[in-house]
């Protein structure tokens, strides 16, 4: 394949169901020089079922500015090299970010082999619009931060996309009840092409009913999207999240901010009570 100067291809693998993986995938994996692979264990297991023997060399958040060097320097001398994941799509809340920025930098081309995205493939089964769309991938681990993120993004009215893990899904859904307003409608879409696929589409407080009350419902693999905030005349949630923050900075209770809030926005006070309490745990809490 090679020629002066490599060929970095993207090639996008399963995200479940290995017979997912596109002709021009498995033909590319083949021929190249090296296959670079955030987990080489895990990834080897996929190139043997495809009875592929390419040499795979790791590429993960914690060595990849490290390997990037090397990387180039190898497809400058001429080796084609198809960078991986461990699912679905590089790059989209995955690694390789890095070396795809250094390698356009040393004029090296850089070909991408579409094929399997969790978050598209969410979109493509939600019924929600997706002629706007906002990715949000992961949001913070930690409550204030998490938060702190969705305040941002309550006024946001493209349809939202995250990823997330089965053990956080709980805490996520309740935070996002608690700022977005339980009535906003939301899909979740977990453990896609795989045996226990499943896509509930409710309100915000149903979803998160539902996964508190069935441990099943967060296990494996998620994808949460949530509807987009009506459009507000000057972005009226987001002023609101503001106008919350600074009363309960000054000391003023929960309830009465909530009140306040009500009086100028002329949004429910109940909604704005949940946000008003979230906001506050949040600047309360021990963890940050
Ligand atoms: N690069 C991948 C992609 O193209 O979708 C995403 C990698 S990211 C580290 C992993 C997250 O993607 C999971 O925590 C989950 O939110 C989502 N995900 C991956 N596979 C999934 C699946 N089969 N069903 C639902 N969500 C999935």
């Amino acid at each position: 394949m090679s020629n002066s100067t490599g060929v970095l291809y993207v090639v996008a693998t399963p995200i479940g169901n290995l017979a997912d993986i596109g002709q021009r995938a498995v033909d590319t994996l083949r021929q190249v020089d090296l296959v670079v692979a955030e987990d080489t264990r895990h990834s080897g297991r996929l190139l043997r079922h495809l009875g592929i023997t390419t040499s795979l060399a790791a590429c993960h958040e914690h060595n990849e500015r490290a390997a990037v060097d090397g990387l180039v320097a190898r497809l400058r001398a001429g080796s084609d090299l198809a960078l991986i994941s461990d699912a679905g799509t590089p790059l989209v809340s995955d690694p390789g970010f890095r070396l795809v920025r250094a390698a356009r930098a040393a004029g090296v081309s850089v070909v991408p082999i579409p094929g399997p995205c969790a978050a598209i493939a969410a979109l493509s089964v939600a019924g929600l619009p997706t002629d706007r769309f906002v990715f949000e991938g992961f949001l913070p681990a930690r409550h204030a931060a998490r938060v702190a993120r969705l305040e941002t993004l309550v006024g946001e009215t493209r349809t939202l996309v995250f990823y997330e893990a089965g053990r956080r899904l709980g805490a996520c859904l309740a935070d996002l009840c608690a700022v977005f307003g339980a009535d906003r409608p939301a899909v979740l879409a977990r453990e896609l092409t795989k045996l226990h696929e499943t896509v509930l589409d409710e309100r915000l407080d149903e979803l998160a009913a539902r996964v508190a009350g069935d441990p099943d419902q967060a296990r494996g693999e998620s994808v949460l999207l949530v509807a987009g905030a009506p459009e507000q005349p000057g972005d009226v949630a987001l002023e609101v999240g503001r106008l919350l923050e600074t009363l309960l900075e000054e000391g003023i209770t929960v309830s009465r901010a909530a009140a306040i809030a009500a009086r100028v926005s002329g949004m429910s006070k109940r909604e704005l009570y949940a946000r008003a309490q979230a906001l506050h745990d949040a600047q309360h809490s021990p963890s940050g």
